[in-house]
């Protein structure tokens, strides 16, 4: 089985990312009427639609497919996913909806970032215009009874949004909070450039003040004690940016930085051994931070997404 309840009509399905599991979630909100969030990327979604079958969504009860944000590991599949389920519209930030419409520049972007490895995904396809219903922050979308609120959270990428079921308490994350490992409990930032950590703290800020029980990450799985999470992973935010400023303002390297962090982040050993694959991630979500702060600096003029 690669799916579970989680709460209420919540269900994670097990989005078997490049064939593997536990590393990418894809969420079902199942009312009269469905919507599903972060189909993952075209490759996972012949299982994706096994599992929405098994679940018991019909043809014309998913009417929303939702994109915490558009980056192709969370929701390139989107496009197979509307063809498939006719009703079905795609629920984006209006930031991110042009390049659903036309994705030629995210996948350059994240041809640059990931090099070839981007054909696993599968096909990357356009959405029709009209098949687009762009999100505005704040609104209650109905599920025939069930209500999500929607809430714009900019940080990991200037168009994420998470997603809340108020009556269950279930927050809906994306990339917001963090990499989540069930095993040992540990969180990992997701913040590779371009990354904004004043933005990231104000959204995990509001987040908070909606006092969720249950958090359901992107990448992986869900947990209890939602606001206490939020509340660590946003101090662990404010830590890694202090690092990344001084070692900016220092002139230090990204290796210097990141072997400075390892020592001051408790977090990161929880993670278990720091592997070569493990530092690697760490420098990459450690240069979000950097390149920000060079930014602020003017050291990096390149940059004018904030
Ligand atoms: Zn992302």
């Amino acid at each position: 089985m690669t799916y579970e309840l989680v709460r209420g009509g919540v269900y994670l399905i097990d989005a078997e990312y490049h064939g593997r599991h536990g590393v990418l979630g894809t969420y079902l909100v199942k009312g009269e009427m469905s919507m599903v969030i972060d189909t993952g990327p075209t490759a996972s979604i012949p299982g994706v639609l096994q599992d929405l079958r098994r679940i018991g969504v019909g043809r014309d009860q998913l009417i929303l497919v939702g994109a915490t944000h558009i980056h192709l590991d969370h929701s390139g599949g989107s496009w197979r996913v509307l063809e498939l389920y006719p009703k079905s519209q795609l629920h984006v930030h209006p930031r991110g909806a042009p390049h659903m419409v036309e994705p030629s520049k995210l996948e350059a972007a994240a041809r640059q970032f990931f090099g070839d490895s981007v054909d696993e995904y599968g096909e990357i396809r356009g959405v029709d215009e009209k098949r687009i219903r762009p999100s505005s922050d704040g609104e209650e979308l109905d599920l025939d009874g069930t209500t999500v609120k929607v809430v714009w959270t900019p940080g990991h990428a200037s168009h994420h949004q998470c997603y809340y079921l108020s009556m269950d308490r279930v927050l809906i994350l994306g990339d917001a909070g963090g990499l989540y490992s069930a095993k040992s409990g540990a969180i990992l930032p997701t913040t590779p450039p371009p990354f904004n950590p004043d933005k990231a703290v104000e959204s995990l800020d509001k987040l908070i003040a909606l006092e969720p029980e249950i958090v359901c990450y992107g990448h992986f799985g869900y947990a209890d004690r939602g606001v206490e999470r939020l509340r660590s992973y946003k101090d662990q935010i404010l830590l890694w940016s202090r690092i990344a400023e001084r070692s900016v303002d220092e002139g230090l390297s990204i290796d210097e930085a990141r072997e400075l962090l390892i020592q001051e982040d408790p977090m990161l050993r929880k993670f278990g051994e720091i592997t070569r694959r493990r530092e690697n991630s760490i420098a990459t979500n450690l240069l979000g931070f950097m390149e920000y702060f060079k930014w602020l600096k003017g050291e990096d003029k390149r940059r004018a997404d904030h």
